[in-house]
């Protein structure tokens, strides 16, 4: 293993508790799917939902000035187009578009910085689903709760930023696990200086970067 991959390894976990965020490092990503397993095992996540997912892109190739990447056209060419994989889950948004939608008001900012559902509360609307660049809100079929009453059946359900463990001083449980510290958890600056130190690039526009860290997008 090379001096920069060791020094990637057990750096993803930098703070726990109030206004920590979540973010991934997606150049450290292997695809490997251990989040995935941590989050269902640590929270008996149904078999159908997912609390965290990796999506998986073919990178394409550069057209001119940088625009017009075509994976078709580097297949074409005989080359691989390479992939990029992200862990998308909950980013907890500072600016967060499903509690804007939301008009049962399940969907709370707390003080603490962490995005909550209220469950007695959802409707199953959908509407956060709609409105979250993120894909997190999901939908599990329940017998119980106003969702099963008045609306689809299905009341939200996201990831919580393993916000009990947090209170103990752990670590969310997909980071702790993930093998390449592809999950970075800390405050904004943190984040920032080790995307920084290990020479990775935020994935996300400046529009999706407001919308998680708001004022705080500028520590990248
Ligand atoms: S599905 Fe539930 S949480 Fe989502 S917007 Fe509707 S009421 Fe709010
Ligand atoms: S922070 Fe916790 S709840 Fe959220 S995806 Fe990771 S393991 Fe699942």
């Amino acid at each position: 293993m090379s001096k920069s991959n060791q020094e990637v390894m057990g750096d993803g976990v930098m703070g726990v508790g109030e206004n920590t965020r979540i973010f991934p490092d997606v150049e450290a990503c292997i695809d490997c799917g251990g989040c995935v397993v941590a989050c269902k095992r640590t929270w008996d996540v149904p078999r159908d939902e997912q609390r965290i997912s990796i999506s998986t892109m073919l990178e394409g190739q550069e057209g001119e000035g940088g625009l017009n990447a075509s994976s078709g056209r580097a297949m074409e060419q005989g080359t691989s187009p390479g992939e990029t994989s992200i862990p998308m889950q909950c980013y907890h948004c500072d600016n967060a578009p499903c509690v804007s939608v939301c008009p049962t008001d399940s969907l709370v900012s707390m003080e603490d910085g962490f995005v909550n559902v209220r469950d007695s509360l959802c409707i199953g609307c959908q509407y956060c689903l709609s409105a979250c660049p993120f894909g997190a809100p999901q939908f599990p079929d329940s017998d119980e709760g106003v969702a099963d009453i008045v609306g689809s059946g299905g009341t939200m359900d996201k990831c919580t930023m393993c916000d009990e463990r947090q209170e103990v001083g752990k670590g969310p449980a997909c980071a702790e696990e993930c093998s390449t510290d592809a999950i970075l958890v800390g405050d904004a600056t943190q984040i920032a200086d080790e995307l920084e130190r290990r020479d990775s690039g935020v994935f996300f526009n400046d529009v999706a970067m407001e919308i998680i860290f708001g004022d705080d997008a500028e520590a990248f």
